[in-house]
């Protein structure tokens, strides 16, 4: 067996190799770095938890070894599809670099601009970016990418979900031609196929095991759920994930719940609150801030239970999380491989309990032909009856009232499987239903104003995405900075995935925060004219005293 002694990396890297407490390279480390350190292209077919991040890094650190950085001339470039994916290598980057003097710098998102020019400035071994980021930057006029000698592109089939290959295209085409390129896919789609084949040259091809396939230290498990009406499975969901949690007991140190809808991540979130678990949501939606915030919690062991979607949460590399709990069946069969795959890492044991609703069936069916195994089914909970509350109240000390609370889409559509445009769909404007089919789940359904927040995000996002001709740009420039060339979303093999639209929001609304261009305004914003503020008095007054309070501004 290959040992990291064995692939001729700087000593420096070995000692922190060694100190992270690595005994032997994986797969793709043993085949990847020598071809890296040879300074041939590399073409890696792995998923996340396969060691990928070190399979580049490592040989990256070596080569840099020698030579300096120049101001504003990166010397490698990692792109990564999101900000959280980006955090993680270059935290991988601290770790095995710690013994070497290099530098790096992170462009993401909802960081301000300032910090990282300053960095970039100064010059930088390795820029670890977002592409919608790295691409701002150049075009601001603060970076040059011309001495780039080693680009590596991480999780390319994600950069091809969330509309970004137009700009790794472009990225590729503003590095010189003679760099070393490392390109990580989990799935060759014929795009990334495409994209591969005009940009690396004479690649050594490695393709790792599935994750799937490999884990065989997660516990799976199928409990499935025959709600006794149809509108009921929502609550009858959550009332089964709350007896699944609470049956795991202790065994349960901590927990990633995923939702198919962002929408439901929230709710699932607030209403594990309302029965005294700790939980807190993450999606795209959230600000930057509360979504590092939130991973830190749960890294740290303060927070328990994380509610996520699919985006929010793939790629992360938390190593101990005890349980994954899918409160829904993906509808995109990988997606279910790569949550499971949340637990059980290096080495460790995990257990993965999928809760499924009869019209679950056909996604079921798609998930155990791509495992080649049938998902072995579990028991309810002892004693839980479907239907039945647990007795817990579920409503938020501050909710009880349920005045002027609307609902969000129940029954037919919030239990429907997920369809195309279902994040588009979950932003249009709701149907009142008159009553709430229980307590409970009315007690957790997002306010009106949430609501109506979402949709408006929806529509400021468009106005967002249209194009923009920017007068500081040289003209050749401005060709390729509008926005929606960057997130124009793509003809894909995956056409039902729904979870990258929010992370296309998610950058084009970055694009707007990394402009300095504040907050959007929601409404008239500041410029409420006087009137409105004024208040009006029901008092019996004659017509004409009213008419004067407003005229004159005084209060009636
Ligand atoms: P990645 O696929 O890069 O997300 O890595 C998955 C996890 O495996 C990370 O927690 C790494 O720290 C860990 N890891 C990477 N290489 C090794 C190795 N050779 N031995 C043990 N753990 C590793």
């Amino acid at each position: 067996m290959t040992k990291f002694s064995d692939l001729a990396l700087d000593p420096r890297v070995l000692q922190a190799v060694s100190e992270a407490g690595y005994e032997t390279p994986t797969p793709i480390q043993a085949q990847a770095i020598p071809h890296a350190l040879q300074g041939r292209d590399v073409l890696g077919i792995a998923q996340t938890g396969t060691g990928k991040t070190a399979s580049f890094t490592l040989p990256m650190i070596t080569l840099l070894g020698q030579g300096r950085a120049r101001a504003r001339m990166p010397r490698s470039l990692v792109l990564a599809p999101t900000r959280e994916l980006a955090a993680q290598v270059a935290e991988n980057f601290d770790i095995y670099a710690k013994h070497t003097k290099l530098t790096k710098a992170l462009l993401i998102g909802g960081v301000a601009f300032g910090e990282q020019d300053k960095l970039i400035d100064r010059g930088v071994d390795v820029l670890i970016a977002t592409p919608g980021r790295l691409l701002d930057h150049f075009e601001r006029g603060k970076l040059l990418l011309t001495g780039v000698q080693i680009m590596v592109v991480d999780e390319a089939d994600r950069m091809l979900d969330m509309g970004f290959i137009p700009d790794i295209e472009r990225i590729f085409q503003l590095t010189p031609f003679t760099r070393q390129t490392m390109f990580y896919s989990a799935t060759m789609a014929p795009e990334i196929e495409r994209i591969t084949n005009t940009f690396l040259t004479n690649p050594a091809k490695i393709e790792v095991a599935r994750q799937a396939t490999a884990s065989l230290t997660i516990t799976q498990s199928l409990i499935e759920v025959k709600p006794a009406r149809k509108d009921q499975s929502f609550a009858d969901k959550r009332a089964v994930l709350r007896a699944l949690i609470r049956a795991e007991g202790e065994a349960c140190t901590n927990a990633i719940i995923f939702c198919n809808r962002k929408m439901d991540v929230d709710v699932v979130a607030k209403s594990l609150k309302a029965h005294g678990f700790n939980a807190s949501p993450i999606h795209g939606d959230l600000d930057q801030s509360v979504r590092t915030k939130t991973l830190d919690g749960f890294r740290d062991g303060s927070l328990h239970l994380l509610v996520a979607s699919d985006v929010a949460a793939r790629g992360l590399d938390i190593p101990a999380v005890s349980h994954v709990f899918n409160f829904d069946v993906p509808s995109h069969p990988e997606d279910y491989i790569h949550r499971i795959g949340r637990t059980g890492r290096a080495g460790r044991t995990g257990k993965a309990l999928t809760i499924a609703v009869p019209s679950d069936e056909k996604y079921l069916k798609a998930i155990e032909s791509l495992i080649k195994s049938e998902i072995p089914r579990g028991a309810l909970p002892e004693g839980f009856v479907p239907g039945e509350d647990d007795g817990r109240p579920e409503r938020p000390r501050e909710d009880r009232s349920g005045r002027g609370r609307d609902r969000a889409p129940k029954g037919r559509d919030r239990d429907r499987a997920p369809k195309p445009h279902d994040e588009v769909a979950a932003m249009a404007p709701v149907v009142v239903v008159p009553k709430p089919a229980t307590a409970e789940a009315e007690a957790v359904e997002p306010k009106r104003e949430e609501r109506r927040d979402d949709r408006r995000g929806e529509r400021r996002d468009r106005t967002e995405a249209r194009p923009e001709v920017r007068s500081d740009l040289r003209p050749e420039q401005r060709q390729d900075s509008r926005p929606e060339q960057r997130t124009e979303s793509r003809p894909d093999s995956r056409g039902d995935r729904r979870e990258p639209r929010e992370d296309r929001r998610d950058d084009r609304r970055d694009y707007r925060r990394d402009r300095d261009l504040g907050p959007s305004v929601v409404g008239m914003g500041d410029h409420v004219p006087d009137f409105i503020l004024r208040s009006f008095a029901l008092k019996t007054a004659p017509t004409e005293d009213i008419a004067e309070a407003v005229t004159t501004g005084t209060e009636g």
